[in-house]
């Protein structure tokens, strides 16, 4: 498994899979699951909306898939982060999960390439510096780690670049 750290919108990704950080509604928000929603258009809300008539709404930590709408990517894994409410071993393992159970999905739905936001640093407020190093230690533990070929960081902001960047150099 390839990892590789860019600074990009993800709604311009050509991966199979890009991750949204959703919210457990399931129906788009702000940050980056509204610049998804708004590029991607109707076709995802419509599956989210048949995802959350099917099962109700996504847990924080857990993970759905649907189709990518008009984006360059194939599909987009929707994944709800924990909102930082201080530090906890419970918010640390929620955001652990997001990544996991993200990668869990691209296994099964033979997804190759993955692109991740940096879930719950942006509205959410998790300390970017913690985030960033449990989402690549999640990364590189990820049981299945060898049926995935690339997984690509895309950082938005100057600050989560640099954090990411410290951590896995160029
Ligand atoms: P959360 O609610 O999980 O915190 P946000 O969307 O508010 O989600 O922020 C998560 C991260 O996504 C932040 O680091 C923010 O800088 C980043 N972000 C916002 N818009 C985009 C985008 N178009 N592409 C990639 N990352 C984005």
């Amino acid at each position: 498994m390839i990892i590789e750290l860019i600074k990009a919108d993800i709604t311009t990704i050509e991966a199979d899979a890009i991750v949204n950080a959703a919210n457990s509604s399931l129906l788009g928000g702000g940050g980056v699951d509204g610049a998804i929603h708004r590029k991607g258009g109707k076709a995802i809300l419509d599956a989210c909306m048949a995802i959350r008539n099917k099962q109700g709404k996504c847990d924080t930590g857990n993970a759905v898939i649907t189709t990518a709408g008009n984006l360059p990517a194939k599909y987009v894994i929707h994944t709800v982060g924990p909102v930082w409410n201080g530090e906890s071993e419970r918010n640390n393992e929620l955001l652990a999960a997001c990544y996991r159970n993200s990668l869990m999905l691209a296994v099964e739905n033979d997804i190759k390439v993955i692109a991740f936001p940096n879930i719950s640093t942006g509205i959410y407020h998790f300390p970017k510096d913690k985030a960033a190093e449990i989402a690549i230690r999640t990364v590189n533990n990820f049981a299945q780690k060898e049926k995935i070929e690339k997984v690509i960081f895309v950082c938005f902001d100057d600050k989560n670049y640099d954090l990411y960047l410290q951590r896995l150099g160029r």
